[in-house]
């Protein structure tokens, strides 16, 4: 965003406030949107104004940053040949190849067929995401002492949350996951693979987290500030 500024390190939940001064305004208006936050302001309110304004509005963000990192955006950015994908780690090459009739992979080249590359991927992702995020959770349930809780572990659909998990015992993880730095995924995994022994978020719940992962906290906060972009 042209002319935005961050002049005083005001931070909502570690997203920095823009601050937008414009002539033609005549009142503070706050947006929030995922992973960004913005002030905009006549010229001549004073720092300390807004500053005053931000923080009485303060949870009301928090809330809506934290409501948008809960969800998974729908539309995935467009594709382009040799872009870099993330997966599991590793970085493949995208190839969107004209003649191809579905995704390949061959080494560390991903082939697409250039005509439905979006969908291939996702497609080509769920199916090969499977059993690495299948033998994830297995692990972490076995670390917490849970695995004859846990029944099917699946890669979960287009829209939703980053993970899920029943009472039954199925978890989900998003497959756009696998774009995330490994630890995050790793996060997410123990966070549902936790959810066997307590169906909430209560300190017993983190306590179990923070048992495997002390600093689950770290990772948490990636994806609050990155998950967007994955
Ligand atoms: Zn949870």
């Amino acid at each position: 965003m042209s002319g935005a500024t961050n002049p005083n390190g005001w931070q909502v939940a570690g997203i920095p406030v823009l601050v937008k001064r414009s002539d033609r305004r005549r009142t503070v208006a706050l947006q929030v949107k995922p992973g960004e936050v913005t002030l905009y302001a006549p010229v001549r309110v004073p720092d300390t104004k807004l500053l005053e304004i931000l923080n009485a509005r303060r949870d009301w963000v928090a809330g809506h940053l934290a409501q948008y990192a809960r969800m998974v955006p729908a539309a995935p950015p467009s594709l382009t040949g040799g872009q870099p994908l993330p997966f599991l780690g590793d970085t493949l090459t995208l190839c969107l190849d004209p003649a191809a009739t579905r995704p390949e992979r061959r080494g560390d080249t991903l082939h697409l067929p250039a005509a439905h590359a979006d969908a291939a991927l996702e497609a080509w992702t769920r199916h090969a995401a499977h059993e690495p995020y299948r033998a994830l959770v297995a692990g972490y349930a076995t670390q917490l002492g849970a695995q004859h809780r846990l029944r099917r572990v699946l890669v979960a659909e287009a829209k939703g949350r980053w993970g899920s998990c029943t009472a039954s015992g199925d978890i989900r993880l998003h497959w756009r996951l696998t774009r995330a730095p490994l630890p995050v995924l790793h996060y997410v995994a123990l966070h549902e693979a936790a959810h066997l022994l307590e169906l909430n978020h209560s300190p017993r719940y983190w306590a179990h987290v923070a048992r495997v992962m002390p600093d689950w906290q770290a990772h948490r906060a990636w994806l609050r500030t990155h998950g967007h972009t994955l």
